[in-house]
């Protein structure tokens, strides 16, 4: 048999090398796999299982080795109204239904500060996409609270907390233009938006993003390419479950994959497992199983291996910590404080048990800054009052100064 050279994988192998076994026997250490190795990888079987999941732990070791990080966080969901309607969603609401909220700078600042208390660094901003280009009574309470705008008001949230408290704002508005993601640059070190999927017919009626304009998959991928641009730190990723296809997942990696080429932006891949919730459109969706995810995290941490790869513990509960053992390098978002909004009926694990599991696993828990080591520098590089509080909050390696108890 001839060997021939494969450059997108990066192996010289046999060119008939296209099951599982003969993919990872013919990794090369450090090198992305291509997307012919990736979607082999991702339908494996249960017995080739054990060797995807050890080349992806060996990549994740040779990246960053011995330590799995979090961020201690606070949740702070400034707005739940949105003018998406996505099947999976619980967190979004319509003006007088029964939890619908948008947050007062008050209320803001003390949830913060309550973090502060706590040892969090991170104040994660989640809200609804664009409600007031719905809901009169979004562009009423704006005007009350004298913004024009959700964005003007995240913004001056985000400024807030900035100059407040010690934590560090990371917002996730959805959408954003060139405009705005530069204007949020400037009041945090970070942002994020889920591709959640590259599959644009899951915009079709009756599937997960039927009546979500926001979730057009070429209108998050600009917004990701334009924090390229400006070269902010973006955290990005996908969803598991949601009616994508094995191969839809491939090439939603491989779409953010493409872009982290370009810019060298990504910081961080989320890779997020859809749970079923009474009371939403997709109540009765199948959630995908615990293979279907240990796949996914391998082979997203083969695609990319050079960038965190996250995975959130309490969506994976009880058997979370087989997740250290697929690739992640990173647990996300952890709050002592705020219940997870987007998932609140899956509490996060208490820290110490973390902190216990991920020892158990071979791993030390480290606390990081919602910017990732490897991004602070740019980040300090330009002056003012974000960067002096970074500087304060980070340690001389990168992670959290303040390392609370
Ligand atoms: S997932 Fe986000 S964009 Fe979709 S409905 Fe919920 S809050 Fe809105």
């Amino acid at each position: 048999m001839s060997l021939t050279w494969n450059s997108s994988i990066g192996t010289n192998r046999p060119a008939s090398a296209s099951t599982a076994a003969g993919v990872l026997a013919d990794l090369h250490p450090g090198n992305p796999i291509s997307r012919l190795a990736a979607l082999t990888l991702i339908a494996c079987s249960d017995a080739d299982l054990p060797s995807l999941l050890a080349a992806a732990r060996a990549a994740k070791e040779r990246f960053k080795p011995g330590v799995i990080t979090y961020s201690r966080k606070v949740f702070i969901p400034l707005t739940n109204l949105c003018r998406d309607y996505c099947g999976y969603c619980t967190f979004r609401r319509d003006p007088g239904e029964a939890g619908a909220h948008t947050m007062t700078p008050d209320e803001v600042l003390s949830v913060a500060r309550a973090g502060e208390k706590l040892g969090c660094t991170e104040a994660l901003f989640s809200l609804g996409d664009k409600p007031e280009l719905l809901f009169p009574e979004m562009r009423e309470t704006l005007r009350r609270l004298g913004y024009n705008s959700t964005l003007h008001y995240l913004e001056a949230m985000c400024e807030l907390v900035l100059r407040e408290t010690n934590l560090l704002p990371h917002p996730n508005p959805g959408l954003l233009s060139a405009e705005w993601i530069s204007r949020l640059a400037r009041v945090s070190p970070s942002m994020g938006l889920m591709l959640e999927t590259a599959n644009q017919s899951l915009l079709g009626k009756g599937r997960a993003h039927d009546n979500a304009p926001d979730k057009v998959p070429s209108r998050r991928l600009r917004t990701i390419e334009e924090a390229g641009k400006q070269a902010v730190p973006f955290t990005t990723g996908l969803l598991i479950g949601i009616g994508e296809s094995a191969a839809d997942r491939v090439d939603t990696l491989l779409a953010i994959r493409g872009l982290h080429d370009r810019y060298g932006h990504i910081q961080e891949v989320i890779v997020q497992n859809f749970r079923v919730k009474p009371n939403i459109p997709m109540a009765r969706w199948p959630e995908p199983s615990h293979g279907e995810m240990l796949r996914a995290v391998a082979v997203a941490r083969l695609l990319l291996p050079r960038v965190n790869i996250q995975a959130p513990p309490n969506l994976s509960a009880p058997y979370y910590e087989d997740l250290a053992d697929a690739g992640i390098n990173d647990w996300g978002g952890i709050s002592p404080l705020t219940p997870d909004y987007i998932n609140p009926e899956k509490p996060w694990p208490h820290l110490e048990q973390l902190r216990l599991r991920t020892q158990a696993k071979g791993f030390e828990l480290r606390q990081r800054l919602p910017v990732y080591p490897e991004f602070i520098a740019q980040v300090l590089a330009k002056p003012g009052l974000l960067s002096e509080k970074l500087r304060t909050a980070s340690s001389d390696d990168g992670f959290a100064g303040r390392v609370a108890a």
